[in-house]
């Protein structure tokens, strides 16, 4: 690991690269980011260091401070979860930290990735707190799809999913919740919000820390961490036990309802751009960072939902707009542009009257 000695009167390997880093072991990998040939020891070292690099230039964490790991047994949640109980040892943050899990009900996806995550409480000795949409909203998505199709299916869960974080994120009074979100995804995101003209989400989802004026706020401290890299370690941590291996299988299951195609796209294009030159991720990133938004654009104002008393812009927050859509036999009340939500609510409820149908029009949701 990161402490291994090298000796450096020991015979050097024959055959391959050695690593540019310490000169000594063969190089096992060429690093995304950077592109330098290096040795596995060398990269567990590079890596944690560098997110260790992020948490302290950006003051993510104050000691004492209980944080919730967002937890879903994907590759991304389950580095960060090993790799922060690793330096909070190492480096004294004083953290105290809990797994969050949020079970949307999906048959052969999430119920399988649940017993990743328990297995991870148990390995990682962190507390584990599972919060279901069930009990929160009285659907699972497996219901929700079954009466809605796969069209907007998406829709429901991220709305709901964000705000499950928050509520489970309360239960466990917890000071801040930290997500895996990589570099990869903010870039997609950033892609995103400018191809939707959402001037609103574009302008915070470049932050390392959002919602600081909300009751608990966000961090991603993989903000900087290629994709390819999270992959990298993880395989490489996973190799070291064949048993490990073997549950790679479990982590890498796609949700059996993920047809956001407009996602997808976005995503494709950014590994394109990767292939031709690596350093576009960060650099989308920066771009997305250094906007300027005209003092003439509009912005939401924030307020409470009148119903659930979440942060809405709107008189009731898109969580109770969809919900009420459900619990009406109504589902497309809340699809559509934030914007123009309540509003639309109200000419959905003129169509039950035998009034103009509601032509709306589906629009993803974004993570952060
Ligand atoms: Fe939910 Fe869609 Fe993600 Fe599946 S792909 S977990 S339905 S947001």
């Amino acid at each position: 690991m990161a402490s291994e000695v090298v000796d450096a009167t020991a015979p050097k390997p024959r055959g391959g690269r050695f690593c540019t880093v310490c000169n000594e072991r063969r190089a096992a990998l060429k690093r995304p980011k950077t592109l330098e040939q290096i040795c596995k020891e060398c990269f567990y070292a590079v890596f944690e260091d560098e997110i260790h690099r992020v948490i302290v230039d950006n003051h993510l964490f104050k000691p004492g401070e209980r944080i919730a790991i967002g937890a879903s047994g994907g590759k991304d949640s389950t580095v960060l979860a090993y790799v922060l109980s690793e330096l909070n040892i190492r480096h004294g943050y004083g953290l105290d930290l809990f797994l969050l899990s949020i079970d949307e009900g999906i048959t052969g996806y999430r119920d399988d990735s649940l017993e990743t995550v328990k297995r991870n409480e148990i390995q990682y000795g962190l507390p584990l707190k599972v919060v279901s949409y069930k009990e929160l909203y009285g659907w699972t998505m497996d219901e929700i799809v079954k009466l809605i199709g796969l069209k907007n299916n998406c829709t429901f869960c991220g709305v709901f999913r964000r705000q499950a974080l928050d509520r489970g994120a309360a239960l466990l009074k917890v000071d801040k919740l930290v997500t895996g979100h990589n570099a990869d995804d903010i870039a997609e995101t950033v892609l995103l919000n400018i191809l939707r003209g959402d001037i609103a989400r574009l302008s915070r989802c470049t932050s390392i820390t959002t919602g600081e004026d909300g009751p608990i706020p966000r961090c991603k401290p993989f903000k900087y961490t290629y994709e390819k890299e999270i992959l990298r370690s993880w395989a490489l941590n996973l190799l070291f036990t064949y048993a490990y291996f073997k549950r790679l299988d479990y982590f890498s299951t796609e949700c059996i309802y993920s047809p956001n195609a407009y996602r997808g796209f976005a995503r494709e294009f950014i590994k394109d751009l990767e292939r031709i030159r690596p350093r576009a991720i960060l650099d989308i990133i920066k771009s997305g960072e250094d906007f300027r938004i005209s003092t003439s654009t509009k912005m939401p104002e924030q307020g409470n939902c009148e119903r659930c008393g979440y942060i809405s812009s709107q008189k009731w927050c898109k969580a109770c707009v969809l919900l009420e859509g459900l619990n009406r036999g109504l589902p497309k009340l809340g699809i559509g542009r934030t914007r123009g939500l309540n509003n639309e609510r109200n000419k959905d409820m003129k169509e039950t009257n035998g009034t103009k149908a509601l032509q709306s029009k589906q629009f993803g949701t974004l993570d952060f």
